[in-house]
């Protein structure tokens, strides 16, 4: 028998688009319940195409891929014509695995080293984070994460108590954790109201030996206690309406991420209205987060 009949087969939808509109097509791939998803530029200029290629169990519609496009560019205000090309194809597991590994580069933020376990390029001087791929977010390669990484090395102090709102992959609980608060009697806790993401930052907690992080489906509600240390990477529509909670529950320091440039006059606003102006701004490309320490 060919051995290769044995092996698993994916399949793959490649979309060729203009960078503006990768977190577009990324989302419409989520949504079309893609298992994993690779992003490349061809060529090397920044400006350049992007590949998207979303990997699925079971081949989506040719229709059905181009409406969730087309819808996914329509949420963020593109044009359709952002999207070059479209193709489908069946890959085998080996070729699947092999694109994660070339594509999945080991990113540093800060004090840490985000790496996929594959990768044995020990030895880096860095605390090191080993994150599984998966649907989650929190693979430390977007900027709003990188945001909260550099500010949890500088600003976490061994002992503090931690909360991670929105944990995604658990990427910043773990960093917390690792930063010494992975000591018996330390607070080191994080939710997400999505149950799978919980289920995914439990396995790379363990993984991470951060046995004592608490995960919690859910989000902050009146009856969260308050935490030396509190990070946020949700969105602005998100993060406005809990920042009143976010602000109470927060003992020393309150990280908020996920907001665009032009979105800060608005965020400040909002935070000035509960007597919190006084912030400090970290950039990244077209984001921020903020630093609110009291
Ligand atoms: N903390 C990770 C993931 C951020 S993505 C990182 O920095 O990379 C944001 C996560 O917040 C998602 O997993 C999403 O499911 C979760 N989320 C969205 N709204 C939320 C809310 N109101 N409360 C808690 N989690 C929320």
């Amino acid at each position: 028998m060919n051995p290769k009949a044995l092996k698993r087969q994916w399949h793959s939808v490649t979309v060729k688009a203009d960078p503006s509109a990768v977190e577009a097509v990324e989302n419409a791939f989520g949504i079309l319940d893609a298992i994993g998803i690779t992003t490349q530029t061809i060529g090397k200029i920044r400006s350049e195409t992007r590949e998207i290629i979303g990997y699925f169990d079971e081949a989506p519609q040719d229709s059905e891929i181009e409406t969730k496009l087309r819808a996914g560019l329509e949420i963020y205000g593109l044009s359709p014509d952002l999207i070059k090309d479209v193709t489908s194809d069946v890959v085998v597991e080996e070729d699947w695995l092999a694109r994660w590994k070339e594509h999945w580069k080991p990113t540093r933020s800060g004090k840490f080293l985000i790496t996929p376990p594959w990768d044995e390029s020990l030895e880096s001087g860095l605390i090191e984070i080993r994150i599984e791929p998966s649907m989650a977010f929190g693979t430390g390669t977007h900027e709003t994460t990188q945001l909260c990484l550099e500010l949890i090395g500088e600003c976490f102090v061994p002992g503090m108590s931690f909360l991670d709102v929105g944990t995604g992959t658990g990427i910043l609980s773990i960093a917390a954790a690792k930063m010494g608060g992975n000591k018996p009697g330390s607070r080191i806790h994080a939710c997400d109201i999505d149950e799978e993401a919980i289920r995914i930052a439990r396995q790379n907690a363990a993984q991470n030996e951060s046995p004592l992080i608490m995960f919690h489906t859910g989000s902050v509600s009146d009856d969260t206690p308050q935490f030396d240390f509190v990070c946020a990477n949700l969105t602005v529509d998100i993060l406005e309406p809990l920042l009143p909670q976010l602000l109470r529950i927060t003992g020393k320091h309150l990280v908020l991420s996920g907001i665009l440039t032009e979105q800060e006059e608005r965020i400040r606003l909002v935070l000035a209205s509960h007597g919190a102006a006084e912030v400090e701004v970290r950039r990244k490309g077209e984001w921020i987060a903020l630093l609110r320490s009291s």
